[in-house]
């Protein structure tokens, strides 16, 4: 066997099936100096026990195209390397128990559509047909996904090195890596249990021993194993070996074809954690956890339901394996803030063997070219903080994530477990006047407030939920009176120094160089030209701004920041998100309650739309910016904490008789749907640029001011956009649309929606989408709400106030 070198460009920890993955990709992309150590052999850690199940369809156009080239690859990696993968596309049939779970599936079979994905809705007599030893009494109806398919994980794991050794790359197994050395800013290389090694970048793909890897340099990698199950039968009659794979989410399992008998697992709605993070036991080789035949229970009954025969056939084994759940059930990857060249691939969520191929690319290709090449926010270890690194609080949630995976997906689910996590200083308050809460970034954040007597709850269905009526009290207030948004969880970043005006000139699409005290809405963009971030911007002093973002971006933010800045420049990052609250005061009578409360001249001399001043307010000082969201007059009170509670009782109690009310997130996404107002994630990120986005108007390109992406986004400019953005309202007020629906013109579909909303002022369901820019803005549009077609109007400018009247008058 070959000697360690004491020296490599990159440093693969781990040698299951991504790291092997990520291997292979480097290579292929001309990287052969590689090493990969793997502590066991390769695949003993969690692959070697996976069922092997390759789903095609994701909840996103990303996730889908990742596993469709996990499929692709797995298909034709024997050819290049010698080694079968174990491949076989038998298709899938998944079932529908309940109407509700037939919707879903008729919404998959339209996302699929966008996706030029094959699938078509079954009958449950065709349903029959394709798997013959169904029961189907009970059945509402299934679709068919005949691109689905099996692998055999370890022969992947296998057929992937052997194709990373055949370009170069080394691999060592029985070698434990021990520590991970950095010079403060970036890696340096891995102590194992064999020698150090030098090197340039290390990846963390230890599966679920990442998060000990991880915590060796600081860097967070939030997840937790779980006791993860599945038992394989006795042959049967009947199963066959293209026998498609049945999944029963009702019924919480799935099945497929394994040597004659099938193998039956699934995803309970409560799953057993097992060990924190930092006691998984050493060696663990090959090794399975104990049968525990009660908790298999609710997934043996119902396969015996769904699958008579079974009733009849012995189990040969039990496997209880160890798998990696993260805290929203997406896997994380990229490079680690806050240090350079330290690249993580783990926590799969029991999907890791469908996502190995095109996660493993996606990676090796950012590793490469020092960013992502594509849209993967959802994935990307940045969404999360050092908070999310608790095992205690990880502990509480892998629980309930496992399950998710058979869940019905409703709009606006939200975690029900380890919460409440993080409190703004109203949380109370906001309690008490009856709030729902979401979840995002850990923050509770009030979605809408129930009136006194009704319980502040969402009752899930693809309808209207039971809350439409409250948003619609809390739309109303916002248009015609005043009404107080808790909007502390506002990513908050402090940006300082003699060259803070450089980094953000060097990263904003937008002209940074205003006077003290402009807001600026801006964009940053890639070397692709393509969204990195969509923020506003203060200046508060010469060298002093507030770069304010979405709650889940601000450490990728800061990440983008920092990694953008000059080492010579004299600019800090600072956060300082849980330093101040924000308070929404929105409304055409936000001025009135404002005046009540200040000395401070609020016109619209004095205090013009895209301006921040600070401002006192009763007894405290606060910093008023007026900015709006959700298209009227108002202003963001960025409060420090200690004077949260203070103003908000002000405010409530000088507003009573102007009809001041509490709203939600959840009025907030109406009322800016109707605005034409885009997001950052659903309109907003790595596959758009602003010509996508009809947001050019935002950028200087008119200047002689460089900025990243300005070459990239030039050339969109000359080839005009890609997919365009699109408003458009639904003619049915009866319709209710959630966002990821198919978009139809002519027959034909042309897109998909990125976020829908009931929009009180227009009395119907508002939303924005990306389209075929060919496709003529006048004709017949429809969209594809679970099957049914619900006609929609569409037009380039936002349906509300489209001249921008409510929100900077004409000057006389
Ligand atoms: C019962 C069960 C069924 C499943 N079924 C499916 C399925 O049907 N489809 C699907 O897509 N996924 C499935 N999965 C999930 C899938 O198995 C995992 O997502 C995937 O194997 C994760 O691969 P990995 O490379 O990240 O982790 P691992 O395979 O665990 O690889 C990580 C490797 O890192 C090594 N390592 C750790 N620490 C060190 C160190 N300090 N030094 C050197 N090496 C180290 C470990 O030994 C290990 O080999 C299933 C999982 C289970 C448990």
């Amino acid at each position: 066997m070959a000697s360690l070198p004491s020296r490599a460009q990159v440093v693969i920890i781990g040698g299951g099936i991504v790291g092997c993955s990520v291997a292979y990709h480097l290579a292929h992309l001309g990287w052969t100096d590689v090493v990969l150590l793997e502590q066991g052999q390769l695949s003993s850690g969690t692959t070697w026990h996976a069922a092997g199940l390759v789903g095609q369809l994701r909840a996103s156009e990303s996730g889908t195209r990742l596993v469709q080239y996990s499929a692709r690859l797995y298909q034709s990696l024997e050819a290049e390397t010698g080694l079968a993968t174990g491949y076989k596309e038998c298709g899938g049939v998944t079932v529908a128990r309940t109407p509700d779970r037939m919707t879903q599936l008729l919404r998959t079979a339209a996302a699929a559509e966008a996706y030029d994905l094959a699938c078509e809705i079954l009958t449950p007599a065709q349903a029959l047909d394709r798997w013959p030893l169904l029961e189907t009494s009970d059945l509402q109806g299934a679709i068919w996904l005949p691109l689905d398919g099996t692998a055999n994980p370890t022969d992947v794991t296998q057929s992937l090195a052997k194709g990373a050794r055949m370009k170069g790359v080394q691999v060592f197994e029985r070698t434990r890596v021990l520590d991970v050395t950095t010079d403060g800013r970036s890696v340096t290389g891995v102590v194992s249990d064999a020698g150090p090694i030098e090197a340039d970048i290390v990846v963390n793909c230890a599966g679920q021993w990442a998060k000990a890897i991880g915590d060796l340099v600081g860097v967070t990698v939030p997840l937790h194993s779980a006791e993860h199950f599945y038992v394989v039968t006795e042959h049967m009659e009947g199963v066959h070996r293209m026998l498609p794979i049945l999944r029963d989410p009702d019924g919480y399992t799935y099945m497929k074809e394994e040597v004659g008998g099938l193998v039956v697992g699934g995803f309970e709605p409560e799953a057993k954690p097992w060990v924190s993070p930092d006691s998984i036991p050493y060696p663990f080789e090959f090794q399975l956890l104990e049968e525990d035949w009660d908790h298999f229970e609710i997934l043996m009954e119902s396969a015996l339901h769904r699958v008579p025969l079974l009733q009849q056939t012995g189990i040969k084994k039990f496997y209880n394996g160890p798998e990696s759940f993260t805290p929203d059930n997406q896997f994380i990857l990229g490079e680690a803030p806050g240090l350079r060249n330290f690249f993580v691939g783990a926590g799969f969520n029991s999907v890791g063997i469908a996502s190995a191929g095109g996660a493993g690319r996606a990676l090796a290709e950012w590793i490469v070219s020092g960013e992502p090449q594509s849209d993967l926010v959802a994935v990307d270890i940045r969404r999360f903080g050092p908070f999310n690194g608790n095992n205690t609080w990880l502990r509480s949630r892998v629980g309930e994530v496992l399950g998710l995976h058979y869940a019905v997906p409703w709009p606006n689910r939200e975690f029900d477990s380890a919460r409440p996590f993080r409190r703004s200083p109203l949380y109370d308050r906001t309690v008490q006047a009856g709030a729902c809460f979401g979840s995002k970034m850990g923050w509770e954040r009030p979605n809408f407030f129930a009136p006194p007597g009704q319980d502040p709850i969402i009752e899930y269905a693809w309808g209207k939920q039971n809350w439409i009526p409250w948003v619609d009290a809390e739309q109303r207030a916002t248009r015609e009176a005043v009404a107080l948004f808790d909007e502390t969880s506002f990513g908050k970043l402090l940006v300082t120094g003699p060259d803070a005006e450089r980094l953000l000139q060097r990263v904003c699409t937008a002209d940074v160089a205003v006077p003290v005290d402009a807001v600026v809405y801006t964009g940053a963009l890639n070397s692709r030209g393509t969204y990195e971030a969509d923020v506003t911007i203060t200046r508060l002093g010469t060298d002093e701004y507030l770069w304010v973002t979405g709650a889940a971006s601000v450490v990728r933010d800061r990440d983008w920041l920092q990694r953008n800045s000059d080492p010579s420049w004299q600019v800090s990052i600072v956060d300082v998100s849980s330093a101040y609250a924000v308070i929404g005061v929105m409304g055409p009578r936000s001025r009135e309650l404002l005046s009540r409360v200040s000395a401070a001249d609020l016109g619209d001399e004095a205090f013009p739309f895209g301006t921040s001043r600070s401002l006192d307010c009763g007894p405290f000082t606060v910093r008023a910016t007026r900015l709006t969201y959700v298209g009227e007059l108002g202003w963001e009170l960025y409060v420090p904490s200690e004077f949260a509670a203070g103003v908000y009782d002000l405010l409530k109690a000088e507003g009573a008789d102007l009809g001041v009310r509490d709203a939600g997130y959840y009025a907030i996404n109406a009322l800016r749907l109707e605005k034409g107002y885009r997001a950052f994630g659903p309109e907003l990120g790595p596959d758009y640029s602003p010509v996508d986005a009809g947001l050019l108007f935002t950028t200087k390109l008119k200047t002689g001011i460089d900025f990243i992406g300005r070459g990239a986004l030039e050339s969109a400019r000359e080839a005009g956009p890609r997919r365009r953005l699109v408003s458009w309202v639904a003619q049915d007020p009866a319709a209710m649309l959630w966002g990821g629906e198919l978009m139809v013109h002519a027959g034909r579909g042309v897109g998909q929606v990125t976020s829908a909303a009931f929009g009180t002022w227009v009395g119907a369901c508002v939303g924005l989408a990306y389209v075929d820019p060919e496709a003529d803005l006048e004709g017949d549009w429809a969209v594809n709400v679970g099957g049914q077609l619900v006609p929609v109007t569409v037009s380039k400018s936002a349906p509300y106030d489209p001249r921008n009247e409510r929100v900077r008058p004409a000057r006389a």
